[in-house]
């Protein structure tokens, strides 16, 4: 399969995310109910996708991240669904977390772009909205820092033209988003570079 994203542009995407999203350390805030674990970065239930470049240049940098074979009838269902670009992986969990080799997806979560029918990057909304059960998206906007959603939105713009199964994606999903928000009475938390 031909490449999609150079070492370099990887490079960026890492240089981007890499910038602090908050001050503090939000897994304090999710595992005392969880097991003493965050729960975002729980391989059996969240299954953590890299791209199949990024899979690689990590895998050329040491070992880290492995292939993750399904474990259960929906993951298959999931991972047989899902675009061939991405691989699914698990990482040695919190305990052996490097900041560093964290993927791309790790560095965006509790987050999601929010994409106009045109493929605008308006900015970024907490991924699964009023479902999310993470408790940093419930933190005021002031808790987050400008520069990381400055630097995510550039992401997903840089992303998209690369991707545009992605763009399309997320198109769909904010779509959906919109509706769920206005069936629910609920105003959408919109976090954009101000
Ligand atoms: S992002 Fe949310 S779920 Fe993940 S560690 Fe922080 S508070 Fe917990
Ligand atoms: S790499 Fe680190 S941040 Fe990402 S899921 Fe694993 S433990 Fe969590």
């Amino acid at each position: 399969m031909k490449p999609r994203i150079t070492e370099n542009q990887l490079r960026r995407f890492y240089k981007l995310l890499s910038v602090k999203m908050i001050d503090f350390d939000c897994g304090k805030l999710c595992s005392p109910r969880n097991g003493g674990s965050p729960s975002c970065c729980n391989n059996e239930d969240c299954v953590p996708i890299l791209f199949r470049e990024e899979f690689d240049w990590h895998g050329s940098n040491g070992k880290f991240w492995e292939r993750m074979p399904p474990i259960t009838k929906e993951i298959k269902k999931f991972i047989d669904e899902s675009e061939d670009y991405y691989v699914f992986s698990r990482c040695p969990g919190p305990s052996g977390c490097k900041r560093t080799k964290r993927s791309l997806n790790c560095m965006q979560y509790p987050f999601q772009p929010y994409v106009t029918k045109k493929g605008e990057v308006l900015g970024l909304v907490p991924v699964d909205g009023e479902r999310s059960e993470c408790p940093l998206i419930k933190k005021p906007k002031r808790y987050f820092n400008q520069e990381y959603i400055v630097n995510s939105m550039q992401f997903w713009k840089e992303l998209f033209a690369l991707y545009p199964e992605e763009e399309e994606l997320y198109i769909n999903e904010t779509n959906n988003y919109e509706r769920r928000a206005k069936r629910k009475g609920i105003r959408i938390k919109l976090f954009t570079a101000d």
